[in-house]
């Protein structure tokens, strides 16, 4: 009899919307372990958020942070309500502490296309994107997150931090998701995305991005200033492959990319470090739509299939990796014909519809389980 290999996942469902796509999420993981066979995940509830902030005065306890931290890998819906906020007026983020407390330097944010969803551009190209951008995020402009110096009232000033280490680590992190980009056919490219121009931080990123890029000569290197990027995600984002930059640029960036594939409804995401990596839609709590059944579970299902993903390279686990596959096969399955449509989209499918038909799409693909 074969053995089953066992993840264990903490799962951070958080507030509003996440609470709502994290429960179907949890049930099509399952699903797709079960159809590979031999894999198994071991759920542990980790409360935290907003509203676990109004209850317990914390967002994420010391405790819950060491229990999300011992499991294999963390699987995040969304936090923080519009309501609910620290004395200062800060919103509660416990998403972004997670970051900094365990050294998530590489914010991955898939800019692919799911065929049958349109995105905004009518160019045929852009039914076919498939780019990655690669977000620092545990410094640059938002080191000064919590240490804003304002002066008499006056003058308000927020520093950014570019280290060597932290570049050289993320730059590392960008070739080598190229190199295996690379060997599954795309073109094996890496564009750093700066304002060296203006400023000596940016110069001092870029001159360590083309250091680092002479250790990966089977990797095309390139460097463009972040407005030109910003244009050229709207006019010809088919010609990426992978973009790196920094953690402010890179939050701006990701939310045009998810644009780009049909919204944040759509969007997933990975925050990965050395040891741990968090995986979490792009989006937000989404108050305005929570309890209406409109939530797009989408993105979250796709963060799950990144999970599965990482942990099979990670862990040399081939069947975690299938059924990373599994499920994301399952989501485009699910659009393919064009006949789903989520409503922030302009359509009438919500959470309901979508998770039933990811879910029949998954239980039709085929089971390698003998
Ligand atoms: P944050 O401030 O953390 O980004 P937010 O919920 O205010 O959180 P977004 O996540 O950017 O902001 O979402 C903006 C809007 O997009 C939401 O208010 C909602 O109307 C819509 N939206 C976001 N995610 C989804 C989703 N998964 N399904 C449907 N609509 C969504």
């Amino acid at each position: 009899m074969s053995s089953t290999q066992e993840f264990h996942i903490a799962v951070m469902a958080g507030d509003g919307i996440g609470l709502e796509v994290m429960a179907p999420c949890l049930d099509l993981l399952n699903d797709a372990c079960a159809r590979v066979g031999g894999l198994a995940l071991r759920f542990e509830e980790i409360e935290s958020g907003a509203t676990y902030y109004k209850e317990h005065g914390t967002a994420l306890s010391d405790e819950n942070l060491a229990r999300a931290a011992a499991a294999d890998a963390i699987l995040l819906g969304a936090m923080g309500l519009p309501d609910i906020r620290y004395p200062d007026g800060r919103e509660i983020a416990p998403q972004i502490d997670i970051r900094i407390a365990l050294d998530l330097f590489a914010g991955v944010r898939p800019v692919r296309s799911i065929p049958g969803l349109m995105g905004p551009l009518r160019d045929p190209r852009a039914q076919n994107l498939d780019f990655v951008l690669i977000r620092e995020s545990t410094e640059g402009l938002f080191a000064s997150m919590g240490k804003t110096k304002i002066v008499d009232d006056n003058i308000a000033y927020d520093t950014m931090e570019i280290t060597r280490s932290g570049s050289e680590r993320l730059f590392d992190f960008a070739f080598e998701l190229a190199r295996k980009r690379k060997a599954a056919g795309s073109p094996g490219m890496v564009t750093c995305v700066d304002k060296a121009n203006v400023f000596g931080g940016f110069a001092f990123f870029r001159k360590i991005f083309f250091e680092r890029a002479a250790k990966f000569p089977d990797i095309e290197a390139r460097a463009a200033y972040v407005d030109a990027i910003a244009l050229n995600q709207i006019r010809n984002p088919w010609a990426f492959d992978v973009l790196v930059t920094e953690n402010m640029f890179g939050d701006i960036l990701s939310d045009a990319g998810a644009a780009l594939i049909g919204g944040m409804g759509v969007a997933p995401s990975a925050d990965i470090g050395a040891k741990h990596a968090v995986f979490q839609p792009c989006h937000g709590t989404a108050p305005d739509i929570a309890g209406t059944g409109k939530a797009n579970p989408t993105a979250m299902f796709l963060s799950a299939a990144m999970m599965l993903d990482w942990l099979g390279e990670r862990h040399g686990e081939p069947k975690a990796i299938e059924a990373g596959k599994l499920l994301q096969g399952a989501v485009e399955a699910a659009f393919a014909k064009g006949t789903l449509r989520p409503y922030e989209m302009g359509g009438s499918n919500g959470l309901k519809d979508i998770t039933a038909r990811v879910a029949g799409a998954l239980n039709a693909s085929p089971s390698s389980r003998t």
